[in-house]
């Protein structure tokens, strides 16, 4: 099919709510992608985050090719295996306690929020400025962004936001408070880290009032921060985190983790969903979180990223760089989404902006040095034109 065709199928019978790069990808591998044309692109966007362990890694593939081939689907009213084993194997590499695992970032957020209102009934939430948690009810309540939030008011109650400051975190959080959640590196909003002292500030007032600290790490998770969990990077150990994004190896599914100390504060039947730990996604994602949590790769996703964000900052028009690992923003001089498209046209390079002047850049974590090179002379030549 040709690419008149989709944006022709598209114009009919797709609801506008993306606006698409004009181009169709019909293969991938490794940190490459090739549209219907055969012309080959870098990509360092890695489909939003998620193909961590990079496009058809072949042990992702493998997996899938053999679960699909014995069973797809039960529910959760059976026991499957590859979904117990995921739930043990995110528990005992993070915070040792429960797991829910359901289909995306929003819901692995949503799932949160209702656990957070069981621990502790009627609580409310708090949230930082610039945020960004998912698009359905709970998590656009979580998600304090007026042009997001404005269109599908009366949101859920309950929810206040702060400033990423130590004292203002530590005056909003009270004994009312059911839960605070943070991302410890703000994705969305361009990639801006939460100071620790402001994590810290959170953990003990969520330590006092007995409000539970959560962190989303559906963006943070799964190697991108060259640890397996950014929480791991930063001076604070949350009650729990929800991951998503990067877990799947590109398939559809997230999560909720507690720690030991959590537990489970869910009751039997307070929540689910049908197609939650389906034995094909979790036999994807356990093969993906055992490449992305290879030493050798978490090592070197730690120092391509610092050393990709050392280069960056010496490009023209590079006003500012930051972030962690191989999730990392700039702000450069000029017209970010721009840049993006002439970066798609001339440069066969995949990348987004997050903003009219940020540009953000999340790769495959297999990436390899030499093409975190060629990405940096296209950039230079991008920037400098
Ligand atoms: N939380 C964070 C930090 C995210 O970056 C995103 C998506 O960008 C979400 C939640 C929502 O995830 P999903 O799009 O899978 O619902």
């Amino acid at each position: 099919m040709s690419l008149d065709h989709l944006q022709a199928l598209e114009a009919a019978s797709v609801m506008p709510t993306y606006k698409r790069m004009p181009v169709e990808f019909v293969k991938g591998e490794g940190a490459l992608l090739w549209d219907d044309e055969g012309r080959e692109y870098l990509d360092l966007l890695a489909g939003i985050a998620v193909d961590n362990a990079g496009h058809c890694h072949p042990a992702v593939v493998a997996a899938v090719r053999e679960q699909v081939g014995k069973l797809v689907h039960v529910s959760n009213l059976f026991y499957t295996a590859p979904g117990m084993e995921l739930a043990d194997r995110l528990a005992s590499s993070s915070l040792g306690g429960k797991v829910f695992l359901c289909n995306s970032g929003a819901e692995a957020n949503e799932a949160a929020i209702k656990m957070a209102r069981r621990h502790r009934p009627g609580g409310e939430f708090v949230v930082l400025e610039g945020a960004f948690h998912g698009r359905t009810m709970g998590a656009l309540s979580a998600t304090p962004q007026a042009e997001k939030q404005g269109p599908f008011e009366p949101l859920v109650p309950g929810f206040s936001s702060v400033c990423a400051d130590p004292d203002a975190v530590r005056a909003a959080i009270t004994d009312r408070t059911a839960a605070v959640l943070i991302e410890p590196i703000q994705g969305e909003a361009g990639v801006h880290p939460i100071p620790d002292a402001v994590l810290e500030a959170a953990r003990s007032a969520c330590d006092v009032t007995g409000a539970l600290l959560i962190f989303d790490e559906v963006q943070t998770g799964s190697g991108r921060t060259g640890n397996l969990w950014g929480y791991e990077g930063t001076t604070v150990v949350p009650d729990a985190m929800t991951v998503a994004k990067g877990l799947g190896g590109g398939f559809p599914i997230g999560a909720l983790v507690t720690a030991e100390k959590i537990g489970s504060p869910f009751l039997a039947g307070d929540h689910g969903s049908t197609f939650a730990g389906g034995p094909v996604v979790a036999a994807a994602a356990l093969a993906s979180l055992e490449v992305v949590s290879e030493p050798g790769l978490l090592a070197a996703v730690r120092s391509e990223g610092a050393r990709f964000a050392a280069s960056l900052r010496e490009l023209p028009g590079v006003k500012a760089v930051r972030g962690r690992g191989l999730m990392i923003g700039a702000d450069i001089d000029g017209d970010a989404p721009a840049l993006v498209m002439r970066a798609l046209a001339d440069e066969a390079l995949v990348m987004n902006a997050t903003g009219p002047h940020t540009l953000r850049f999340v790769p495959p974590l297999v990436i390899s040095p030499a093409q975190l090179d060629s990405a940096l002379t296209r950039l230079a030549r991008l920037l400098a034109t």
